[in-house]
């Protein structure tokens, strides 16, 4: 199971992106926040809204294709 981290710091466009262990674009994210280990995006997506109800969380679109809605 990948391990799954949540950007602190929103997109331009307002939503928040969560990304997987090993994802090129998470070595670019300054705050990042450890989520924990989950079996697939959709559980580390649940978690970080759990954690944060007030942002518009996303997967990334590289690492969490499966996540990626906007
Ligand atoms: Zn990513």
């Amino acid at each position: 199971m990948p391990k799954y981290y949540l950007n602190l710091t929103p997109q331009s466009t307002g939503e928040h992106e969560v990304h997987a262990e090993g994802c090129k674009w998470l070595k670019l994210v300054s705050r990042p926040e450890y989520l924990g280990f989950f079996s697939n995006c959709h559980e580390a997506v649940e978690n970080a809204k759990f954690k944060h109800a007030s942002y518009i969380i996303d997967g990334c679109k590289h690492c969490c294709p499966g996540c990626h809605t906007r």
